[in-house]
C-alpha cells in the first residue's frame, strides 16, 4: 500500500557518529591485529619453550617415530651392560679389561674402536701400561672420550700418560630446556682446538665443523648391532660381527646412570645419543630446522592471511578453513620430512591461527548482538512512527514529515487538511475491528494514489491527517474549499459502505509555523467542521478559535504550587561495584487538598498538556537544588537528577532559565530526559543537550527500552548516563535474548562513555543478573522507595558507617 511506503521506518541520518564509529571500529581493529602479531613474534621468541614448541616438539617426536628407518651396518655397540659388571665384580674396571677387549676387537677387524668411558683418572700403573700398549699398538685407531664440564672450560680428558696415540670424541650432549636431548653438535670449540663430537669423528665430519643438527629418532636403533663387553673381553664373538665396523664402546647398565631423557624415551644411554649422531650423519638425516626470522615470518603471514576480514563471518565457512590449515599444517611438515632432512616446525601457525580464530568468533559475536539489538530497535522506531493496528504512518511521523518540509520549502507552500470520519464508532459496531481496520485501509490507498501530491497519515481513530508541500498541487485551494468530491463507497460482497468524510485545513502561512501548531490549527479546523456541520473547514476562517486550554487543571495545579501542595522525594541510585549512593532521582509528589494523593503518572502528563509543566519543573528543580545544598551541609554530597519533560526540552528560554539557575547556585545537577524529547524534535533538543553540556548540566536518557528506544539518537546525544527501564528486566532471568539485548546495550554505552542505570529493580535475583550484565547503577524498591531528603540523608550517612554498625542499625 502505498502510505507505507513513506520513508518512516527508516533510521534517522546519524552519518557524522556512525563514521566517527565506523573509524574508531577500524582503529580497535587494527590495534588488535597489531597486538596479536606482537603476541605472535613474543610467542615464537621469549616464550618458544612454551606453547608453540609444546606442539612443535610434540609433534616432531610423534614425526619421527612414524618416519622410520633401518641404521647402516656399519657400527657395533658394545655393552658395558649388568652381565659384564657382575662379572668383573669391580667398578671402574681394572683398566687390563678395556686393553684386552681393544687387543681382541682389533684382532678381529674392527676399524674405529671408540670409548665413552670415563678415562681421567690413573688407576694402578701396571693395567695403565696395559692399555697404554693396546691402543699404541695401533695408533689412531682407538677414539677417547673428552667431555668439557658443565661449568667452565675445564676439560675432562683421559690421561696423556695413557691415550697420546688415541683420537679424542668430544662425548657432550646438549639438553634443551626441558632436559631433553633434541640436537646434536658435530663438534665445537675447547679453547683454540677444535674438537669433533664422538659422533662426528666416527662420521669423519670436517674440521672446524661446529654446527648442530635436530637428531632424528626415526632411526631404528634396536636394528644397531650390539654384543656384550663380557663376550669381547672373552673373545666369545664372531669376527664377521666386528669385521670392518666401528665400534662404541659405552654403559647401558641402567645402575651407571648414563642414561639421557629423549623425546620418545625417558632413558637413553649416552653410547645410544652418540649412535644415533653418528648413523644420522652418515645417511645425511641429520634434521634442518627453519631459522627462528622465518618462523616469525611465517606465523605473521599465517595470522595476516587468517585475520578476519570486517563485515558477517560465515561461521561454518570460518570452521572449514581453520580445520583446513590445522590439517595442512599437520600434514606438511609430515610429508617434507619423508622426502627431504628437514623439519617444519609449524607450531606458531596454530598459535596464530588460535589468536585469529578467537579474533574472528569475538567479532561475529559482537556483530551478532549488534544486529540483535538493532533490529529490535527497527522494529521499535517502525512502532513508534506507525499505527498499530493499521500500519499507516501515525501522528508522530507526520509532526517530522511536516518539520522537514518545512525546511525544505516556503511555508505558505506546505499545507495540511485532516480528515475524520463520521460515526465511526457505529461503522466499527456494525462490521467489527477487523473489517473496518480494513477500510480505513483502503481509504487511505485511495487518498495516497487518487489525490495528487497528498502524503497520508493516520492521526489517530478515525482521522486521516493529508500534507502537501511545494508549489504544484491544487492543495491551497482545498485547504480553503475542501478535498474534490471523491467516492466514498467502499464494497464488497458482504456490506456497502459509504464514508462520511469531514475536514479541516490549514497552511503553514503564519509567524512561527511547526508541525504542532500546524496540525493543531488543522484539528481545530476539523473540530468546527464537525460542530457546525459542516463538510469542510478552513482555519484561518474561524472567527474564535477554541484554544482548548485546560483552564481549570492549570489553575488546580498552579493553585497546588501556592498552597504547598507539593513536594519531592528522593530515590538513591546505588553502585553495583561498592554498594555505594552516587545519586538520588528527584520525584514530585501531589497531595491534593481534596482528592489526596495524585500520581506524578496522572498530573504530569496533565501539566504537559497545559504549559503548567514548566511551572513545575522549575519548583522542582529549585527544590532539589535547595535539598542538595541541605545534603552537602550534612555531609552527603551527590548528583541529583531532575525529570525534564520531551516538551520543556525544546523550550529554548525555559532550557536557559534552567542553566543559569544551576550556574548560579552551582549545583550538580543530572536532568533525565526521554527519547521522545529528541524524535519529535531532533534539532531544538539537541540543541538543548548541547547548551546542558556545555553548562556542566549532566544528562541521562530516561526509561531506555520502555518504547522507542534508539541506540542511534544515544550517540548524537552522548549523555553521560542511560537509565533502563523496568520493562527491560521483565523477563530477564529467562529470556536469553532480552539478557543478549542489556548486555549488548550495556556495552554499547559504556564505548559512549555512559553510566548504565538499572531502574525499578525490586528483588535480589534481578539484581544479580543485571549486576552481571554490566549495568553500574541499580535504582529500585531494591535499594529503597523514594524517601524524605531528611530520611536521604540518614540513609546514606548510615550506608557509609562500617558494615558491621550498619547491620545493627537495620536489624
Ligand atoms: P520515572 O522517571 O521513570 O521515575 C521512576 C518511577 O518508578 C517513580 O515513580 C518511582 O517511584 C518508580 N519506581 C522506582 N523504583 C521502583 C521499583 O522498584 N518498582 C516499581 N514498580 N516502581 C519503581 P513515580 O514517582 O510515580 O514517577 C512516575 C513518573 O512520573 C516518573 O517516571 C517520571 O516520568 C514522572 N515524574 C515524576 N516526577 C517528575 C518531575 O518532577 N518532572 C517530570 N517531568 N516528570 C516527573
Ligand atoms: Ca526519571
Ligand atoms: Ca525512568
Amino acid at each position: 500500500m502505498g502510505a507505507a511506503e513513506t520513508p518512516f521506518h527508516e533510521a534517522p541520518p546519524a552519518n557524522g557518529g556512525a563514521s566517527l564509529l565506523k573509524k574508531a571500529g577500524d582503529w580497535a581493529r587494527n590495534r588488535l591485529l597489531l597486538a596479536a602479531a606482537s603476541a605472535v613474534m613474543l610467542g615464537t621468541f621469549l616464550y618458544a619453550p612454551g606453547v608453540v614448541s609444546a606442539f612443535d616438539k610434540t609433534w616432531s617426536a610423534l614425526r619421527m617415530l612414524s618416519i622410520q628407518s633401518s641404521p647402516s651396518e656399519d657400527l657395533l655397540i658394545v655393552k658395558i651392560d649388568t652381565r659384564s659388571l657382575r662379572a668383573a665384580g669391580v667398578w671402574p674396571w681394572p683398566r687390563e679389561r678395556y686393553a684386552t677387549a681393544i687387543n681382541n676387537l682389533r684382532d678381529a677387524g674392527a676399524d674405529l674402536i671408540a670409548f665413552d668411558v670415563d678415562f681421567s683418572a690413573a688407576s694402578n700403573t701396571a693395567d695403565d701400561t696395559l692399555l697404554k700398549e693396546a691402543i699404541d699398538a695401533r695408533p689412531g685407531s682407538v677414539v677417547m672420550p673428552t667431555f668439557v664440564q658443565r661449568d667452565g672450560d675445564f676439560e675432562n680428558k683421559p690421561l696423556e700418560t695413557i691415550a697420546n696415540t688415541a683420537i679424542f670424541g668430544g662425548v657432550n650432549v646438549s639438553l634443551d630446556a626441558d632436559g631433553k636431548v633434541r640436537t646434536y653438535h658435530r663438534g665445537y670449540w675447547a679453547g683454540d682446538r677444535y674438537q669433533q663430537s664422538m659422533g662426528g669423528v666416527l662420521a669423519g665430519a670436517a674440521y672446524g665443523d661446529t654446527s648442530s643438527f635436530l637428531l632424528d629418532y626415526g632411526v631404528r636403533l634396536d636394528e644397531i648391532d650390539r654384543i656384550s663387553f663380557e663376550d669381547i673381553y672373552r673373545g666369545d664373538f664372531n669376527d664377521s660381527l666386528v669385521r670392518g665396523r666401528h665400534v662404541l664402546i659405552g654403559a647401558t647398565a641402567l645402575e651407571l646412570g648414563d642414561t639421557f631423557v629423549t623425546p620418545n624415551s625417558p632413558a637413553m644411554p649416552g653410547v645410544f645419543v652418540h649412535a644415533l649422531g653418528y648413523e644420522n650423519l652418515l645417511s645425511g638425516r641429520t634434521l634442518l630446522q627453519l631459522s627462528r626470522p622465518i618462523i616469525i615470518g611465517i606465523g605473521l603471514l599465517a595470522l595476516v592471511l587468517m585475520w578476519p576480514r570486517q563485515g558477517p563471518i560465515d561461521m561454518r565457512q570460518l570452521a572449514t578453513m581453520h580445520g583446513l590449515v590445522l590439517v595442512s599444517v599437520i600434514l606438511l611438515p609430515f610429508g617434507v620430512q619423508m622426502i627431504a632432512p628437514v623439519s617444519l616446525d609449524l607450531g606458531v601457525v596454530i598459535f596464530a591461527q588460535a589468536l585469529s580464530g578467537w579474533a574472528a568468533v569475538r567479532q561475529e559475536m559482537n556483530r551478532r548482538s549488534a544486529e540483535i539489538v538493532r533490529q529490535r530497535e527497527d522494529h521499535l522506531s517502525f512502532i513508534a512512527m506507525h499505527d498499530a493496528e493499521n500500519g499507516l504512518p501515525n501522528r508522530r511521523a507526520m509532526l517530522q514529515r511536516i518539520d522537514e518540509q518545512l525546511a525544505l520549502h516556503r511555508p505558505e507552500n506546505v499545507h495540511v487538511i485532516v480528515l475524520g470520519v463520521d460515526r465511526f464508532a457505529t461503522l466499527r459496531g456494525a462490521i467489527g475491528y477487523a473489517r473496518t481496520t480494513e477500510v480505513v485501509q483502503q481509504c487511505a490507498t485511495y487518498l495516497q494514489s487518487g489525490i495528487e501530491g497528498a502524503e497520508v497519515f493516520y492521526l489517530s481513530t478515525s482521522v486521516f491527517g493529508l500534507l502537501f508541500a511545494g508549489g504544484e498541487s491544487p492543495a491551497g485551494e482545498w485547504v480553503r474549499s475542501g478535498l474534490p468530491e471523491f467516492d466514498t463507497r467502499f464494497d464488497d460482497a458482504n456490506y456497502n459502505i459509504d464514508l462520511i468524510l469531514r475536514s479541516g485545513g490549514a497552511s503553514a502561512d503564519f509567524e512561527g509555523a511547526d508541525g504542532e501548531q500546524l496540525l493543531e490549527r488543522a484539528s481545530v479546523a476539523l473540530d468546527e467542521a464537525r460542530q457546525s456541520g459542516r463538510s469542510h473547514v478552513a482555519f484561518r476562517d474561524i472567527k474564535n478559535p477554541d484554544p482548548r486550554v485546560q483552564l481549570a487543571l492549570v489553575s488546580d495545579i498552579g493553585r497546588g504550587l501556592e498552597l504547598g501542595e507539593f513536594s519531592v522525594v528522593y530515590q538513591p541510585k546505588r553502585s553495583t561495584r561498592d554498594s555505594s549512593i552516587t545519586g538520588a532521582e528527584a520525584l514530585l509528589r501531589w497531595k491534593h487538598l481534596e482528592l489526596g494523593a495524585i500520581r506524578p503518572d496522572r498530573f504530569i502528563p496533565v501539566a504537559e498538556e497545559t504549559g503548567a509543566i514548566g511551572r513545575l519543573t522549575r519548583w522542582s528543580l529549585e527544590k532539589a537544588i535547595e535539598d542538595q545544598a541541605y545534603l552537602r551541609d550534612m555531609g552527603v554530597s551527590m548528583t541529583i537528577s531532575v525529570n525534564l519533560s520531551a516538551r520543556l526540552l525544546s523550550d529554548q528560554r525555559f532550557c536557559e532559565e534552567t542553566i543559569g539557575l544551576i550556574w548560579r547556585k552551582k549545583a550538580d545537577i543530572c536532568l533525565e530526559i526521554t527519547e521522545t524529547a529528541v524524535i519529535d524534535n531532533p534539532r531544538q533538543a539537541m540543541a538543548s543537550i548541547a547548551a546542558f553540556k556545555d553548562a556542566a548540566v549532566k544528562i541521562s536518557i530516561d526509561d531506555y527500552g520502555a518504547g522507542l528506544s534508539s541506540l542511534m539518537y544515544m550517540k548524537q546525544i552522548s549523555a553521560n548516563e542511560l537509565k533502563l527501564d523496568r520493562a527491560l528486566f521483565d523477563q530477564i532471568r529467562t529470556s536469553r535474548r532480552d539478557q543478549t539485548i542489556v548486555r549488548s546495550t550495556v556495552a554499547l554505552a559504556h564505548s559512549l562513555g555512559m553510566t548504565v542505570v538499572a531502574e525499578g529493580i525490586e528483588d535480589e535475583a534481578t539484581k544479580q543478573i543485571v549486576t552481571e550484565l554490566g549495568c553500574d547503577l541499580i535504582q529500585g524498591y531494591c535499594v529503597s522507595k523514594p524517601m524524605q531528603v531528611t530520611d536521604l540523608a540518614v540513609f546514606v550517612a548510615s550506608r557509609s558507617k562500617p558494615r558491621q554498625q550498619a547491620n545493627v542499625g537495620a536489624a
